[in-house]
């Protein structure tokens, strides 16, 4: 049985693989001349500027997404970095005890209620339960793959579930907990201002902090050293051996149907590429409403497009900076206040900058010489992408404009270290990302999670009224990210086998 799949991003290549190891014939179909999709990395003189993965879930034995990985990527063989430090942040007004504005966010879980019991002995009660709930996660990791078990075993997974009962207790209890109603519990006002500012001054739920931190403390959320477009390599590569096939440079236009059945792809030069079954692991909005010509939505896909159920994952301006000197001296990845204002061409507002040094990953650089990035997350997409193309050369003025200006920025902050040594600046705006990956308003993730984060999927696998297509990718879960991408892809792949009445196998790379 053949299958098209369009898009070779993670998701595309996850799909690919499973389909491969059980025994379908898959072509993959992707506009760009590499894989990976979102995934990715570029070369800019000697430098590698990395555009996406700072951390994957799933990295170590010490998560059950590894066994996923594993089953995709010869996980033992792949480099990961861990860090010591997950990010410091200079705070604004206040000092801790020590007379100093950083506050460091340790990954080591022993580490991280050391320090914050040291800085506030009087906040024993509302640390201890911070650090509690995620040494209850660590002990509660979510099985991701449910395999269809036979019965003893079945019966054995429901028994452990219900130890799971503890999890669900603290799921609940910090549902409605943010970094700024935990602040409230401190009395301690360096802490407080710490906690306040820890997602750029943003309220978050408290978990999108514990949650990776009880993986950094297992140190199953590494970097993977190379960088993310090598990563995405390794999934092609094992696609290709598994005896799949990608077509590079070849956009598809649209998805042919006929009377409610999928049949084909119409791809660049008006070539059609007929098969059995059709999975999308493109964009969503243009598989529903571009290659599909909006035939197949129904109330819950409409009111997706038109924003009334969650918004669209922040997209993001991306300046890089190649530069002669190591910076090793600096920590990875911090965030300090700026003196004014920081208007982004596309009306954002930011009082901070992130600086992100690529200090432990030496194949980013020549020897001697780091990559830095530093990054503005937006939900102004559509201004760069409308910009452009309704207006090439004012795009690039002011790209370049506000590159200098960062520079200055990051020229004073890391000082005279750095005078006359940048060699390379880089800017990714979300047209970047929009024209190379096609994501709906440069979204770097999908949809943004709403409030309700145990709410069900907002994008199915299926359209309604259309038979033998499938649809796999970030966009199936709101917050998205690498996990997801192949969680549905592998999810998709079973569902199809399961479909077609075979038992669904893996094969664990090697
Ligand atoms: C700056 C940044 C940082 C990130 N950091 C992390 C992180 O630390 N950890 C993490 O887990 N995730 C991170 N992510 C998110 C992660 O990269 C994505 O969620 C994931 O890669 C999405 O994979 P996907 O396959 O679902 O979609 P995509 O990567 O969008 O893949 C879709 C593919 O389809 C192709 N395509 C689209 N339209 C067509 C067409 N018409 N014809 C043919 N091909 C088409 C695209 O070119 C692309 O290759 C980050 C993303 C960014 C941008």
């Amino acid at each position: 049985m053949k299958i098209n799949i369009i898009g070779a991003g993670m998701s595309g290549l996850c799909a690919g693989c499973y389909l491969q190891m059980n025994g379908f014939e898959t072509e993959i179909f992707e506009k760009h001349s590499i894989p990976g999709g979102l995934c990715t990395s570029w070369k800019t003189g000697d430098y590698t500027i990395d555009g996406c993965a700072h951390w994957i879930l799933g990295s170590d034995a010490g998560s059950s997404f590894y066994k996923m990985w594993s089953e995709l990527l010869d996980m033992k063989n792949i480099e990961f970095h861990n860090h010591d430090v997950r990010v410091e942040v200079d705070v604004r007004h206040n000092v801790n005890k020590y007379g100093s504005k950083t506050f460091i966010l340790y990954t080591d879980i022993n580490v991280l209620e050391k320090y914050l019991l040291d800085l506030s002995p009087e906040d024993e009660k509302p640390i201890k339960e911070f650090i509690r709930s995620m040494r209850v996660m660590q002990k509660f990791d979510l099985p991701p793959i449910m395999d269809d078990l036979p019965f003893f075993q079945a019966m054995w997974r429901g028994i452990k579930m219900t130890r799971y009962l503890e999890f669900v207790y603290w799921f609940l209890k910090l549902k409605n907990e943010t970094n700024f109603t935990f602040a409230k519990k401190l009395k301690n006002k360096f802490l407080r201002e710490s906690f306040e500012f820890l997602y750029d001054g943003y309220e978050v739920n408290i978990l999108v902090i514990t949650m990776p931190l009880s993986c950094f403390d297992k140190k199953s959320a590494g970097y993977p050293i190379g960088g993310s477009l090598a990563f995405a390599e390794k999934m092609e590569k094992r696609y290709l051996q598994l005896g799949g096939k990608i077509h590079y440079k070849t956009p598809v236009k649209k998805i042919l149907v006929e009377n409610g059945v999928a049949k084909g792809l119409l791809v660049r030069n008006n070539v059609i590429h007929n098969s059995d079954i059709i999975l999308s692991a493109a964009d969503w909005h243009f598989t529903l409403f571009d290659a599909l010509d909006g035939k197949f939505v129904d109330k819950n896909a409409q009111d997706l497009k038109d924003l009334k159920k969650l918004e669209v994952f922040y997209s993001v301006l991306q300046i890089g900076f190649g530069i002669n000197a190591d910076l090793k001296d600096f920590p990875h990845f911090f965030r300090f206040p700026l003196d004014e204002k920081l208007v982004l061409p596309d009306g954002t507002i930011y009082d901070r900058l992130e600086i992100h040094i690529y200090n432990y990953d030496p194949t980013l650089a020549p020897k001697g010489k780091v990559s830095v990035v530093v990054s503005f997350y937006t939900k102004e997409g559509d201004f760069w992408i409308d910009l452009r193309k309704n207006n090439r050369v004012k795009y690039r003025e002011v790209k370049k404009d506000f590159a200098d200006k960062i520079l200055h920025l990051v020229e004073k902050r890391l000082g005279t270290i750095i005078k006359d040594k940048v060699e390379v600046i880089d800017i990714a705006t979300p047209a970047t990302v929009y024209r190379y990956t096609n994501n709906w308003k440069g979204s770097t993730q999908g949809w943004l999670p709403g409030k309700n984060l145990l709410a069900a999927s907002p994008v199915d696998f299926t359209l309604p009224g259309l038979k033998n297509f499938y649809y796999s990718s970030h966009w199936n879960q709101p917050g998205g990210g690498l996990p997801i991408a192949i969680k549905t892809g592998r999810d998709i792949a079973k569902h199809i086998c399961k479909i077609n009445k075979k038992k669904f196998i893996t094969v664990a790379a090697k």
